[in-house]
């Protein structure tokens, strides 16, 4: 059996970046650019007020103030969006708005709440510097310049920028479409009122949300009876579906368990069955003609924490992405945990962390059974115990993987 370093290293290495694909920008979010994002303009196109106020020369009022105003004479008025009509000449100005393009000859704008009077001429109240609130054509970004690189998450400031520059299509690493298959004779849908020893299928819905909120496409195939046949059919249907097949039970070693005999005998490749670990024990790991297939525990707790723990790094790999893993920082165990002798498994403890001062600090969310849904609603974050650890004490030193933070390594 793995250990948990060894089950992830697994599956990091059979998960490679997916080929590049265009998007429209409005669906590129959280996607990795696949090639540098360049500018061919300026940005502003051109430049610009960035007050309301009047574009003049500002040597024109180089002596104005309160007591002594510079009258100027208004050409005309620029609203935001027009073309430039008229030229600005020694003791002209023009009335302008926010992001009306600066006339010729105007290397200023004095903002209205500095001037007096309307109509065709203005008293200029204060002196202006050349160039003040004024934006340079290009002083955002220069034509040629590079805006985003290869690699870089597209979040909504890379978006905007790149629409302002005119890229409406970008080419972004394609995510992985995820079959989804719930397998066992109990399930009825979460929408039915189970019958008698029946229950209603919570994994379905929560592997599909982690599935999408890594930014990859989840697809819910129909809930599998447990038998030969029907666990064949739904794989079949997943390998044509999807680029991650991810399972749901009938992985352990039950006699109702079909997951694993039936992907063996379609001749996919188990890379492993098995990890010391709890929850998930009995996770399991297999390559099938191009497609990854990741056999998750029936169980509800087990099923996300494997997802969290293994699922969401490989997805994210294969989305490009280079930082795959949650902050990891070291805290104290309020509980602590017992660990008996000789056991080897990596404890996944569902836990609240919170800041004390300059540490943290973490509370076990209670009863740890890898039934207990109602726990993993409660965490923030994971515990984990290592196989190597003797088992913490209370207040003792705990690595935590903080599972509600963006991946930082
Ligand atoms: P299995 O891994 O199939 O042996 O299932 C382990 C436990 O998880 C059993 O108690 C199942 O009833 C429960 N279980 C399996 N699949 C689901 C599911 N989709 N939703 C809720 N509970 C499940
Ligand atoms: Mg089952």
């Amino acid at each position: 059996m793995l250990s948990v370093n060894e089950a992830l290293a697994a599956i990091l290495e059979r998960a490679n970046p997916l080929p590049a694909e265009e998007r429209d920008l409005d669906e590129a979010l959280g996607r990795v650019l696949a090639e540098d994002a360049v500018a061919r303009e300026n940005l502003p196109p051109f430049s610009n007020s960035a007050m309301d106020g009047f574009a003049m020369r500002a040597s024109d009022v180089a002596g104005a103030s309160a007591h002594d105003p510079v009258e100027i004479r208004v050409l005309a008025d620029q609203p935001a969006g027009s073309p430039v009509s008229v030229r600005v000449r020694p003791g002209t100005g023009v009335r302008i708005m926010t992001g009306a393009q600066m006339p010729a000859g105007a290397d200023a704008v004095v903002p209205v709440e500095h001037t007096a009077g309307s109509g065709s001429a203005v008293q200029v109240l204060r002196p202006v510097r050349p160039g003040s609130h004024v934006r340079e054509a290009g002083e955002d970004v220069r034509a040629g310049e590079r805006v985003a690189a290869r690699g870089q998450v597209l979040r909504p400031a890379e978006l905007g920028l790149l629409a302002a520059i005119g890229s409406v299509r970008v080419r972004v690493v394609r995510a992985p479409v995820v079959a989804v298959v719930t397998t066992g004779d109990e399930l009825v849908e979460a929408g039915h009122m189970p019958g008698p020893g029946q229950i209603r299928d919570a994994n379905i819905h929560s592997l599909c949300a982690q599935v999408r909120a890594v930014g990859a496409t989840p697809v819910p195939l129909p809930r599998v009876r447990d038998t030969h046949e029907a666990v064949r059919v739904a794989l079949g249907q997943a390998w044509d579906a999807a680029d991650v097949i991810v399972t749901n039970g009938g992985v352990s070693v039950g006699e109702w368990d079909h997951v694993r005999a039936v992907l063996e005998e379609l001749g996919a490749r188990q890379v492993f069955w098995g990890v010391r670990q709890k929850p998930g024990r009995p996770m399991a790991f297999w390559e099938w003609n191009g497609r990854l297939v990741l056999g998750l525990p029936g169980n509800p707790v087990s099923c996300m924490v494997c997802f969290e723990e293994y699922v969401r790094p490989a997805l994210r790999k294969m989305m490009g992405h280079r930082l795959l893993h949650r902050p990891v920082r070291t805290a104290a165990l309020v509980d602590g945990f017992a660990k008996e002798s000789g056991d080897l498994r990596t404890h996944f403890l569902r836990v609240v962390a919170r800041e004390e001062g300059s540490r943290l600090v973490v509370t076990s969310t209670g009863p740890q059974g890898s039934g207990v849904l109602s726990s993993m609603v409660r965490a923030n974050a994971l515990a984990v115990v290592t196989g190597e650890s003797q088992g913490v004490l209370p207040g003792g030193d705990v690595l935590v993987h903080l599972t509600e933070l963006p991946e930082d390594r």
